[in-house]
């Protein structure tokens, strides 16, 4: 079991919904997003949704990374299934919410869907795949863990 980040000798399974670190009973701060660490819950929304001109950069680099390389990879292999567009979309949407630092934020959701849409343009995937694609990416940002 992960152990509390504020209290290493206590055993915890609860997260911090936005910085994931493990955090125990003490620590939560219940929200109605779920419990956070202090240091999460004491941030304004505002200072906690922007997003740094760095993990911007990140993300971008790693959206285009996997929705690009992806889409190429999947045009090579003719699985071009809508199943695996949206598998990538989803994998794009990951990799640039964690390149950024874990944000869950509109413009890490657009980085992540461009990514796809210019993997789909690139590669030849066509408009459904772009779309399909597109829309996973940034699902996936925004909405929960998968
Ligand atoms: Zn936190
Ligand atoms: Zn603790």
């Amino acid at each position: 079991m992960p152990r509390c980040s504020y209290h290493p000798n206590v055993e915890t399974n609860v997260r911090c919904v936005e910085c994931e670190r493990p955090i125990c009973p003490k620590d939560f701060v219940s929200t109605p997003v779920g419990y956070k660490c202090p240091d999460c819950a004491r941030q304004l929304p505002s200072a906690r949704r922007t997003v740094k001109p760095r993990q911007l950069v990140l993300a971008t680099l790693a959206a285009l990374g996997v929705g690009v390389g992806g889409m190429f990879l999947v045009g090579l292999l003719g699985i071009g299934y809508w199943i695996v567009t949206i598998l990538l979309g989803m994998l794009t949407g990951e990799a640039a919410r964690r390149a950024s630092g874990g944000h869950r934020t509109r413009p890490i959701a657009a980085v992540a869907g461009i990514g796809m849409v210019l993997g789909a343009i690139l590669s030849g995937a066509g408009f459904v795949a772009m779309v399909l694609g597109a829309a996973a990416a940034s699902v996936s940002v925004l909405s929960g863990r998968w």
